[in-house]
């Protein structure tokens, strides 16, 4: 196999060959449009010429005789040679990887320009201004991307130049203006190079191929594949085309247009077009552009071409493509195409349109949109129509509409959140040290760092919204302000409002307004294009899938709206939040009962307040099963912390002695409290007495709960509701555990069932969270009717973190380090705890058939773990009420992407 390929002999789906700009570029000339002829030397060459130690001289020697059979066969079909003195053919190289990337090679145009061949340009185009704008144009390209001299040199000598002729317009410089400029480009390249600008045309040729190599391993290039988790092996492909030329005269130029509108998603062409300009001119700003509705004004034999072609390139690619074309005196030619990025709504949008048109079917359109767009449709926004005063933008860390005052310690933003006020945390970056601003904070924002920095981690792991790196902004915490480009400050106090999903930072307060897709799911009727195509390809998805999505929920609330989002159930209900509030009291007894006697006086206080929490569940839930998942944390979490009681224990004694002794009551009952509280204190409660192992400690507690659980069923029943619910066991590593609870548990069932003369229809279950459960899951499937994956525990358990600990601690550096591209917090860890996953289900099945199996942990709303457990075959994922929907497409997307 070769390094090198014309065009003619490629197609679009050769991207990782030839590179995204040149699979299309091949796919637009075998569909016989317009293109320049030229070739691309392969990705492959690239990983050849970057492999570690260099090339071998072999693979030297062979990519450059294959260019150069290239080259003669592009120089006999132009009927010019490169770089030729009298007639040159002249070439762009244009890098072109995979996946577009920002931070590799500039693309350089007019190579094969010297001192020589402009005489011959310009004798051949008649146009002296033109041949030397076109070299000029090539030195600083040239110079700034393949040898590296700061461009600024360059458009500080183009700007002088313009002075000198007294306008600001490019085009009033003549062709003497030109070809000084040309001479004090070559002296910038030859003071900041230390080298003449290479006149040999082959030799320009080549080093810019060799740039454009060099190129992939920028450090810029290098960050980005590591945000967008693109692999670091592709390498790029080079892209050599015969030059066309929009700086011809007023009959030509340059133009971008998208087949739809990107942002909005609306049908008809989109774009600007620029008369006499070169490559990116058109798009940087130098002079105004027309719209392509003014283009047709200008040319509309080119404007009529393209019009054919863009429905062409729609036709063929079934989808918005983004377009690059030159008009040379008049003759339209065709430079790029690829399928457009878009915004999640014009995503939704164009889907749909292109149903209605014909050009896909349903399945495509649902694979066409994903669960990230889906959830950035279903954040509050800021009103677009209200005033707002933008003062930067940075990156879009974790998604949200956040507005509060600026603070920039945590003390203050603990401190003026608990009188009640909305703070945004502004740090340079955070550390550690700042999570309880953090947590405390509604959004956070820093002027450094990227989308793995300490602040965009710790944020999106609490579902925070965070902008970071916005790099424009100066902040300075010691002083308590930032200093906004413009001059402006913002001080401590002063309102903020960011947005994760933009990444944008407006001063002042911006009106956060609802989004009309939540409205639609929570059952509103909206008249909206946007929400009816966020309905049929939801009704699709649904149709396709088969996973089933449950959510998880713990109050009535959240339970209708899980299923107003389209939950199937609960998969997990957690109990603790039963023990809080005035019910503390009530485990505090508990706890310090001396005798069973007291114990059981105080849990048949809890059980009444327990079987009304489930009763209203079951009513919100009717019909659908829910998992109920029995107290699982330490108990001490529900008593006072052990430095907080000791010192007030210490000081009521203190205040006691000074008063002559005596013992009031509430100093007894601390003192008790106390010595529980110690009794209890863990080093390491995250493996202390928690889960079954409290079940199996203090056997009352599970019973009261199975008891509260099965009573709420049964009357519910007997009112004629379909209550279901699945009873599952914490934290299960041996079958014998689960034995031993299970037995109660259905002890306590019978008596229910027998008291209140109903049937419920009830199962009882297990976590599978430990690392050696899911190696036993055969015997542990023996006694469980149903398995859930309780991925958050296992991930911590499989790696040995303690999640509140670790992210914060040194997350950003694992990133950095590659260690992982994305926290397995946040998305599940295919490999580890996946094949955890997989092997725990295969083996449950193995000893029970038709043991169901589902997940709870906050990955059942990730996509890409979504489609792990697709895959692997588990029945449901539950996640949080709000990522449901989310669920509900990826599930049929993971569905439609295997077909
Ligand atoms: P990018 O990847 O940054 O879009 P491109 O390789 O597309 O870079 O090239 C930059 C600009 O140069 C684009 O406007 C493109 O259309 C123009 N260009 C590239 N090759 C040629 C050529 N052979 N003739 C005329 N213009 C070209
Ligand atoms: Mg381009
Ligand atoms: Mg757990």
């Amino acid at each position: 196999m070769g390094y090198v390929f014309d065009f003619a002999e490629g197609n679009k789906d050769q991207r990782d060959l030839l590179g995204g700009k040149g699979a299309n570029l091949a796919e637009m000339t075998n569909l016989g449009l317009p293109v320049p002829p030229g070739f691309t030397i392969t990705t492959e060459a690239c990983r050849a010429y970057l492999q570690e130690g260099g090339p071998e001289e072999a693979e030297t020697d062979a990519l450059a005789s294959e260019v150069s059979d290239h080259l003669s066969a592009l120089e006999e079909r132009m009927g010019r040679r490169l770089g030729d003195a009298e007639d040159p053919l002249l070439v762009s190289v244009r890098s072109g990887a995979k996946f577009s990337m920002p931070g590799m090679m500039e693309t350089v145009l007019n190579i094969g320009l010297n001192d020589e061949s402009v005489s011959g340009l310009a004798k051949q185009s008649e146009d002296e201004r033109f041949a030397q704008d076109s070299y000029r144009r090539l030195l600083q390209m040239f110079g700034a991307t393949v040898l590296d001299i700061d461009s600024e040199h360059f458009s500080e000598a183009l700007d002088a130049a313009k002075k000198a002729k007294g306008t600001e317009n490019d085009l009033d410089l003549e062709a003497d203006d030109l070809r000084s400029l040309v001479e004090d480009f070559k002296g910038i390249v030859q003071e900041y190079a230390g080298r003449p600008f290479p006149q040999d045309p082959r030799e320009q040729l080549d080093l810019a191929v060799h740039a454009v190599f060099d190129s992939w391993n920028t450090d810029r290039a290098r960050l980005y594949r590591r945000q967008e988790r693109i692999p670091e092996d592709l390498g790029t492909a080079v892209n050599i085309q015969a030059m066309v030329f929009g700086n011809f005269g007023m009959d030509s130029g340059s133009g971008v247009a998208f087949t739809r509108d990107p942002a909005s998603g609306s049908q008809g062409v989109y774009g600007d077009y620029l008369q006499n300009a070169q490559g990116e001119d058109v798009v940087a700003g130098i002079r105004n552009t027309v719209s392509l509705a003014d283009f047709e004004k200008v040319d509309q034999g080119s404007y009529d071409d393209l019009m054919r072609i863009m429905t062409r390139l729609e036709r063929h690619y079934r989808d918005m493509c983004d377009i690059e074309f030159t008009v040379e005196r008049g003759k339209l030619w065709m430079l790029q195409t690829r399928v457009g990025k878009r915004t999640p709504e014009a995503a939704f949008r164009i889907a749909i349109h292109m149903v209605d048109e014909g050009l896909i079917d349903m399945d495509e359109a649902v694979l066409r949109v994903s669960g990230a767009q889906l959830a950035q449709l279903m954040f509050p926004r800021f009103d677009e129509t209200a005033d707002r005063n933008l003062i930067a933008t940075g990156m879009n860390a974790s998604p949200g509409a956040a507005v509060g005052k600026a603070v920039f310690d945590s003390d203050t933003a603990v401190a003026w959140t608990e009188r009640g006020e909305d703070v945004i945390l502004v740090r340079k970056e955070t550390n550690p040290d700042d999570l309880r601003g953090m947590v405390a904070a509604k959004g956070i924002l820093t002027s450094r760092g990227g989308k793995t920095s300490h602040a965009a981690v710790v944020a999106r792991g609490m579902g925070r919204t965070c902008v970071c790196g916005a790099e424009s902004l100066d902040v300075d915490a010691k002083r308590k302000e930032v200093r906004v480009r413009d001059g402006d400050t913002i001080q401590e106090g002063d309102v903020l409002s960011i947005d994760g999903t933009t990444g944008e930072v407006f001063a002042g307060e911006v009106p956060v307004s609802d989004s009309l897709v939540v409205r639609h799911f929570e059952g509103e009727s909206v008249d909206d294009d946007l929400v009816a195509a966020v309905g049929r390809i939801m009704a699709h998805a649904d149709g396709a899938r088969r996973l089933r999505v449950r959510a998880n929920s713990d109050t009535p609330d959240d339970s209708s709206r899980a299923r107003r989002f389209g939950a199937q159930g609960i998969g997990l209900c957690r109990t603790e939040h039963m023990f809080l509030g005035d019910r503390r009291e009530l485990v505090e007894k508990l706890i310090v009962a001396e005798d069973e006697e007291s114990q059981t006086a105080a849990l048949d206080e809890l059980l009444p307040l327990q079987r009304q929490d489930f009763t209203e569940i079951f009513e919100a839930m009717d019909g659908l099963p829910v998992t109920i998942r029995l107290i699982d944390p330490p108990l001490h979490e529900f008593l006072p912390d052990l430095t907080d009681l000791s010192v007030k224990v210490a000081l009521a004694e203190a205040e006691q002695a000074d008063d002559g002794g005596g013992g009031s009551e509430e100093l007894e009952h601390d003192r008790v409290l106390l010595q529980h509280v110690r009794r209890l204190h863990e080093q390491n409660p995250m493996l202390g007495l928690r889960g079954v192992r409290l079940g199996i400690q203090i056997p009352g507690l599970f019973e009261m709960q199975a008891r509260a659980i099965l009573e709420a069923a049964a009357d519910y029943a007997a009112e004629g509701g379909r209550p279901l619910p699945e009873i599952m066991i914490p934290l299960v590593a041996s079958v014998r555990e689960l034995d031993v609870v299970k037995a109660d548990i259905l002890a306590v069932a019978d008596q229910v069932q027998a008291d209140r003369g109903v049937r419920v229809d009830f199962k009882v279950g297990t976590m599978i969270e430990l690392p050696r459960a899911a190696f036993l899951a055969d015997r542990i499937a023996a006694s469980a009717e149903f398995f859930s994956f309780g991925t958050n525990d296992l991930t911590q358990m499989a790696w040995g973190f303690s999640r509140d600990d670790v992210e914060a601690a040194f997350f950003s550096r694992y990133f950095d380090h590659g260690i992982f591209d994305v926290s397995p917090f946040e998305s599940l860890d295919q490999l580890g705890v996946g094949g955890m996953v997989e092997m725990g289900t295969t083996k449950g099945r193995e000893a029970r058939p038709d043991l169901k199996v589902g997940i709870c942990g906050e990955h059942g709303g990730d996509p890409r773990s979504i489609h792990f457990f697709d895959a692997v075959g588990l029945d449901y994922v539950s996640c949080s009420p709000f990522r449901v929907p989310v669920a509900r497409l990826e599930a049929g997307r993971s569905v439609l992407a295997r077909r």
